[in-house]
């Protein structure tokens, strides 16, 4: 018999799993060794009063044992036919379409502008240190290289998507692949941006094991179209590569790409987008505010927050909270600047940061409609160049307190932050576009109602906030999923403007894979 309860346990209780038998067989009156086995399916925690609960629905296996599934590694073994599909781009997207393709028997070709995820690390401990921080490689950086920038994100796999069944395939595959198992039933799963390259490894090595291949260093650059189909695709250094269809997803940081389909008379949307700023507090702040105690119980972990408001109509949200964690240099080039979040699987930094960012239609950059479809991607680029230079020209992000920027005053001091390559004070109110820094100050004094203590001159804000989301969008066929004019084109992921994050860009790789192995027959 299996039986379904909700417990509601201490932090303490919750984080000892090796007692939750003992619990249930208590709340069941029953003598323990009736509960052979307890499946957690859900952990949350409710920190609305000073009492926090831990809530834990689960499965409890009375008198019988738990069925063994099919690991998901057994998919991995077919052979492979003749038929082939090359990957442009190994971020969440290109590899879950490379493992998805291997499951319906056709043979993955991956195509990698960047270097493999260990030899990656190196250039990315260079932009991380204040003397060599300005020599970002255009091909291997926070988003390009092996992984992606799933890689050396943060690792939060939460996502709006609501089809369960498929947000859970994600998650048992990269724990099959080296993930904590616990991001299957957490309700903030988190992998943390130490434990992500082993599993990229890992799951390339499955890739390579079942007979596809992975090209490193190839920057594709040139398509050779015929009869509406893409025949090859062309490094730089010429080398071209055959398949019968082809998945484009080089992410929303390949802006090459999108000038790539234009030039080749490929159509591309303008999409809604967001951007702003980081904002990073004490962790110690924020976890006194959201659990109501001085010091947090070492049974709960680092506090999160999630903000929304309208200011205007417009909306202002945080975005890609990091608790525990750093500010990370995220430019995909020399000349601009760009932060962005993370953190390791503990969390332990004492600082929590987070993007504030603001909605943007594209419609209304007036003197960007000159660039049609790219209008949002030029108003993002030009804002990074001009943190870049306001900052000093070298890698520094431009930043100022909180509540200067509130008030629109340049900070005479900054506080510390977690940004490596280091920070210069700077009027970001002057350098934001006034729509963004009016809707900022008003969201910022909102934020500070609703979570009392957030508002203040500790916090600094970091600018900018630029890649949330794409500002383009690669038109696609809603059931085919390929594009319209080249009928084995299929663009995934993020950089197509279909999904956002890791688990989102991995679901789209998979269904993206699902419809052109299809469409082979
Ligand atoms: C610092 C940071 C932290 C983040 N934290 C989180 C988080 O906690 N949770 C979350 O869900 N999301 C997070 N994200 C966002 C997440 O990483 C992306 O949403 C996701 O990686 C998008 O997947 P994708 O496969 O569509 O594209 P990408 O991951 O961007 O991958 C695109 C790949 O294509 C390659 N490529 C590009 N152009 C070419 C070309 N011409 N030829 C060959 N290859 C090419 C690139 O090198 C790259 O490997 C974070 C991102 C960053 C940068």
């Amino acid at each position: 018999m299996i039986k379904n309860l909700i417990l509601t346990l201490s932090p303490e209780q919750g984080s000892n799993i090796s007692g939750l038998a003992g619990i249930v067989a208590r709340t069941l009156n029953m003598p323990p060794l009736r509960v052979k086995h307890i499946e957690i399916l859900k952990k949350s925690i409710d920190a609305r009063k000073p009492n926090i609960k831990v809530i834990l629905s689960v499965n409890a296996f009375i008198d019988e044992e738990p069925k063994v599934f099919e690991p998901f590694h057994s998919r991995y073994q077919k052979t492979l036919s003749s038929r082939k599909v090359v990957i442009i781009g190994s971020g969440p997207a290109g590899l879950f379409a490379a493992l998805k393709c291997i499951e319906l028997g056709a043979k993955p070709i991956v195509l990698e502008r960047g270097k493999n995820v260990s030899d990656r690390k190196q250039d990315i401990a260079i932009i991380n240190r204040p003397d060599t921080a300005g020599l970002v490689n255009i091909h291997s950086n926070y988003s390009f290289g092996e992984g992606g920038a799933g890689t050396f994100s943060d690792g939060k796999l939460y996502t709006r998507s609501t089809k369960r069944g498929n947000v859970n395939d994600i998650l048992k595959i990269l724990v099959e692949h080296g993930a904590n198992p616990e991001i299957i039933y957490d309700s903030h799963p988190h992998i943390g941006s130490d434990k992500l390259p082993g599993i990229i490894t890992n799951i390339r090595n499955t890739i390579i094991n079942a007979g596809g291949e992975f090209h490193f260093n190839t920057f594709i650059s040139d398509f050779i179209i015929s009869n509406g189909k893409i025949k090859s695709a062309i490094s730089t250094e010429g080398k071209e590569f055959e398949g019968d269809a082809f998945i484009l997803a080089t992410g929303h940081s390949a802006t090459d790409i999108y000038e790539l389909l234009i030039s080749k008379n490929i159509s591309l949307e303008s999409k809604p987008f967001a951007m702003g700023v980081r904002a990073e507090h004490p962790q110690e702040l924020i976890d006194s505010i959201q659990y109501k105690s001085r010091k947090r119980s070492p049974y709960l972990p680092t506090a999160s927050y999630k903000l929304v408001t309208q200011v205007e109509g417009r909306g202002v949200f945080s975005f890609c909270m990091c608790p525990g964690g750093i500010i990370v240099p995220a430019a995909s080039k020399p000349g601009e600047v760009i932060v962005n979040g993370m953190s390791n699987s503990k969390r332990n930094s004492p600082y929590a940061n987070s993007g504030i960012v603001v909605t943007i239609n594209p419609e209304e950059l007036i003197s960007y409609q000159q660039y049609g479809a790219l209008a949002g991607l030029k108003f993002q680029q030009d804002l990074e160049i001009k943190c870049f230079d306001a900052a000093g020209k070298e890698q520094k992000a431009p930043a100022q307190r909180m509540t200067d920027f509130c008030i629109a005053r340049q900070s005479a001091t900054l506080g510390k932050t977690s940004f490596n390559p280091g920070v210069t004070s700077v009027a970001l109110h002057e350098i934001l576009p006034d729509f963004i820094t009016l809707s900022l100050q008003k969201a910022f004094i909102d934020f500070g109602k609703k979570m009392k203590g957030y508002y203040t001159s500790e916090a600094m804000l970091l600018a900018p906030e630029s890649r949330t989301s794409s500002p383009v969008r690669i038109p696609r066929h809603p059931e085919k999923l390929c594009h319209f004019q080249i009928e084995n084109l299929y663009p995934s992921g993020e950089g197509a403007g279909y999904a956002g994050g890791i688990v989102s860009s991995a679901i789209d790789g998979e269904n993206s894979a699902i419809a052109a192995v299809g469409s082979l027959g």
